[in-house]
């Protein structure tokens, strides 16, 4: 996005107005979620971001977003608490302004067999990467509404799309996501909202390194493109998708695979 396509004027709290764009990343702490944030700011938004518990790296992150010159909120909150999803929300907002931009990167992975899988697993699971999604987007859907104007880019997985074996869970979750923003898109399409998805195949994030050898042979060998994604590709997509380029974009799955589809 251009400086000079920011839409100006978003008010905090205390009835200062910041001139930039606001943007809200859940999960903004490692991986995906924090190269997300990394290049909103350098698209010229500040950045609010939450993840669970992992202080160290959310202040790696605030150093970096600071050194790119944005403004910067972050907070532990767990996005499967409604109430703890409002407080930052809230905070965020009287620190920053209300967001135009909403990322939700969250999410966690507890792979097994079916067959083998904790119920509890399950439970985390989907409660994390759906319902936590849900809570977020539940909390700032409204105010974009009555702003008429916001984007939202909520990260699926190509396991929701295609399914994968040993993740019955997480499938379920980020196929559970895509319903939900197709559905989401299409109710706020008319306030100037879009809504879209991306689905990324496999990237090189805390999420993946500790997954077993075999395991990530096999994923390599069923990549055509034969490497990995980076968590800045999917960041690069995300910004497009969050820019006034995309405007004419909603309702879209995006995924970005290396080819994984063909
Ligand atoms: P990481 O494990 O690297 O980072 C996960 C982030 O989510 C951390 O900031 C973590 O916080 C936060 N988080 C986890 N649970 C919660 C919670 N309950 N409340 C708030 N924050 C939470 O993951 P990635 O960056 O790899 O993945 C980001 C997204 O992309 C996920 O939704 C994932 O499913 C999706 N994705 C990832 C792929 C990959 O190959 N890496 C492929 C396809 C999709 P904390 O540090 O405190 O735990």
């Amino acid at each position: 996005m251009a400086a000079d396509d920011a839409a100006p004027g978003i008010s905090r709290e205390d009835g200062t107005v910041n001139e930039r764009r606001v943007a809200v990343v859940t999960g903004g702490s490692r991986g995906i979620g924090r190269a997300v944030a990394l290049q909103a700011a350098a698209d010229g938004y500040d950045v609010a971001f939450c993840y669970r518990s992992g202080t160290d790296a959310a202040a790696e992150t605030e150093k970096l977003l600071r050194e790119q010159g944005a403004q910067v909120f972050h907070a532990p909150c767990d996005v499967v608490d409604y109430g703890a999803v409002e407080e930052f929300l809230k905070n965020a907002a009287a620190e920053l302004g209300q967001p135009h931009a909403l990322v939700n990167s969250a999410g966690i992975v507890r792979d097994n067999p079916m067959a083998l899988m904790p119920v509890e697993d399950w439970h985390s699971v989907i409660d994390t990467n759906l319902t936590g999604m849900f809570n977020v987007c539940r909390s700032v859907v409204f105010g974009m509404m009555k702003r008429k104007e916001g984007v939202i880019v909520n990260l699926s997985s190509i396991a929701g799309v295609y399914g994968n074996a040993t993740q019955t869970n997480y499938a379920a979750s980020k196929a559970g996501i895509q319903g939900m923003s197709l559905s989401l898109s299409k109710e706020v399409a008319r306030y100037g909202i879009r809504v879209n998805v991306v689905a990324p195949g496999f990237i090189e994030t805390d999420m993946t390194t500790d997954l077993p050898e075999k395991l990530k042979a096999k994923a390599l060998a069923s990549i055509p493109m034969k490497r990995y994604g980076q968590a800045e590709e999917v960041a690069d997509l995300v910004s497009f998708l969050m820019s006034d380029k995309a405007a004419y974009i909603t309702g879209e799955v995006i995924e970005i695979d290396g080819g994984v589809a063909l």
